[in-house]
């Protein structure tokens, strides 16, 4: 078999391309699924937990299966140039892509509260950023008004072939177990994700959706062998200060240090309510406090570093385990979107700071004695 060139390579049956599109790739998906060895008893758990750490993705966020699709459509189609607005992810995403196909790429960041490798990725890879005075909703309003009127394809996930691609996640997950988990859990910001997760289990086992966008229930995988296939229960966490689907409507100021998901008018809003509703699922919020909890128990207990907005999958799923929201002997599946190395402050901010001792064997042993 061929080296893995990329999920738009890997699923082009399932994506829409043709034998003339020319494929914008960095070689994004085949991302690991990880089972956790000590975490689920750790936090009460009689079942498994898996982690698809799509942090490991080639700019280090699961935004790279969306943003292969929309470059390569929007170099199909022409373009130029591309925008998009962004807490970070995006934007270091889209300027890597654009950089890949030789496009000029606008991206508009919330002043200040972009984490610090988002932005260093995107400035490295020759971006213009865009510093707004205001937040990602702001920004968001912003780019759509202005690739309206000007040539700039607009690659957020109000793109639908974002979601094209990052369906291919749950591709990914069918294949690795064989079946579907018994609950997938992950993070929600816009909500492109939660939503696409769903297309993709829902095409994969021939179920309608209301996600559905592409396929519109004609493409081969909505064939009747597999009709009635399990589907996951989805579950949608929120971080509490930036929870618009707990709150039944946008937040004007949302805040959180899970930075990524700080977006308080969601533009998947009726996709992800799909999603949740259709699979028997819910959404929960967590504080800042049990996000960065999970983050730093993850990455003691099982050597895995993922952003804190990542983490807020796991401490969704840690509430409701204690809660006895999920059944006991389950499969577990956690979207661990982004690396940790985005958000080096965050990480440090919250750890022990480094001993400082001479050069000198004697102290470095005496400190070490302590410990063994
Ligand atoms: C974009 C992003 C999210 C949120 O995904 P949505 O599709 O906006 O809900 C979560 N975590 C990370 C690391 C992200 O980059």
């Amino acid at each position: 078999m061929a080296h893995y060139q990329g999920l738009i390579h890997r699923y082009r049956d399932r994506l829409p391309v043709s034998e003339n599109t020319p494929i914008v790739s960095l070689n994004e998906g085949n991302t690991p699924l990880i089972e956790l060895q000590r975490l689920p008893r750790q936090v009460g758990f009689d079942g498994r937990i898996l982690v698809k750490f799509e942090g490991l993705n080639p700019t280090g966020s699961f935004k790279d299966r969306g943003m292969t699709m929309a470059v390569t459509k929007a170099l199909e189609e022409g373009s130029r140039a591309i925008i998009c607005a962004s807490t970070g992810n995006t934007s270091a995403a889209a300027a890597a892509y654009a950089a890949r196909a030789g496009m000029t790429s606008f991206v508009l960041i919330p002043e200040g509260k972009i984490a610090l490798g988002k932005l260093a990725q995107a400035m490295m890879h020759g971006a213009v950023v865009i510093q707004i005075q205001g937040n990602f909703d702001d920004g968001m309003r912003l780019v759509q008004e202005i690739s309206a009127d000007m040539p700039v394809a607009l690659v957020n996930s109000v793109n639908p072939y974002r979601l094209q691609g990052q369906k291919t996640v749950a591709f990914e997950v069918l294949e690795a177990l064989g079946q579907a988990p018994d609950y997938h859990v992950l993070p929600v910001g816009n909500a492109g994700n939660i939503s696409a997760h769903w297309m993709g289990y829902c095409e994969a086992t021939g179920q309608q959706t209301a996600a559905c966008g592409y396929c519109n229930g004609h493409c081969p995988y909505h064939a009747e062998s597999l009709q009635g296939v399990k589907r996951p229960i989805m579950l949608g966490y929120q971080a509490a200060g930036s929870a618009p689907f707990l709150r039944g409507g946008p937040v004007s100021s949302p805040e959180t240090v899970a930075t990524a998901i700080r977006i308080g008018n969601p533009m998947s809003w009726s996709l992800a309510w799909a999603a949740v509703k259709e699979s028997a699922g819910w959404f929960e919020e967590c504080t800042d406090a049990e996000i960065l909890a999970a983050q730093a128990l993850l990455a003691r207990t099982e050597g895995i570093f993922c952003e804190p907005s990542s983490a807020t999958s796991l401490a969704g799923l840690i509430k409701d385990v204690a809660r006895g929201k999920i059944k006991a002997g389950s499969t577990v599946v956690a979207t661990l979107t982004g690396h940790g190395l985005k958000d080096p402050d965050t990480a440090i901010a919250q750890s022990q700071r480094p001993h400082i001792v001479a050069a000198e064997k004697g102290p470095i042993a005496e400190l070490i004695g302590k410990f063994l």
